[in-house]
């Protein structure tokens, strides 16, 4: 989509509100209009102590380091969940255009997130995600609220679960971890010009 047409649906979409005419926006539009960050200590701190809780009996592998994606890639297993486990990708978002710019630390980066576990698809992460600008593509499912799960057992609302408990189990791991460890590869380039090299 080009950025004329994406302004021009939100020119329009945002006279019909002025207008007070009721309109259903395109999922696309609302977007834009909401785009938001998330830094990974935030969806952490802000998803519901129940499923906290439950991520304590996780144990989380580094399994995958994608250093030009900036991906790193997670096996989460559970007490009394598939014994196979579930994969997670956490991506660190490359807002910044001169790699010289690159953030080195965890709290000056955003993220996007996924995981192929059903608690993600089915109760709230996947959806929450979409709308809240977080989720890392490939989609597990539709993104349609939660159909299985509207609340959790205790009544916790979805929209309070931004993470599955192996999303915050992985991501736990990580954040022991500094960036410029994780990713040495990158970091090298940037923390230590090549001998010769000016900067
Ligand atoms: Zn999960």
């Amino acid at each position: 989509m080009s950025r004329d047409l994406t302004d021009s649906k939100l020119v329009l979409a945002g006279y019909l509100l002025s207008t007070g005419r009721s309109v259903v926006l395109p999922a696309a539009d609302w977007f834009m209009r909401n785009k938001k960050a998330w830094r990974l200590q935030e969806l952490i701190r802000q998803t519901a102590r129940r499923i906290k809780d439950k991520s304590g009996r996780c144990s989380s592998r580094l399994v995958g380091v994608d250093e030009e994606g900036l991906i790193l890639s997670g096996l989460t297993k559970c007490q009394g969940g598939d014994p196979n486990g579930h994969a997670q990708k956490i991506q660190v978002r490359r807002t910044w255009t001169d790699n010289a710019n690159a953030p080195t630390e965890w709290d000056q980066v955003h993220v996007e997130v996924t995981c192929t576990c059903p608690a993600f698809q089915y109760w709230g992460p996947e959806r929450q995600s979409v709308v809240q600008n977080y989720n890392l593509p490939p989609l597990q499912g539709d993104a349609s609220l939660p159909s299985k799960n509207l609340k959790l057992k205790d009544g916790t609302p979805y929209t309070t679960v931004k993470l599955c408990k192996h999303l915050i189990s992985f991501g736990k791991l990580i954040l022991a971890d500094n960036l410029t460890d994780l990713f040495p590869g990158f970091y090298a380039e940037i923390l230590e010009p090549a001998a010769g090299e000016e900067i």
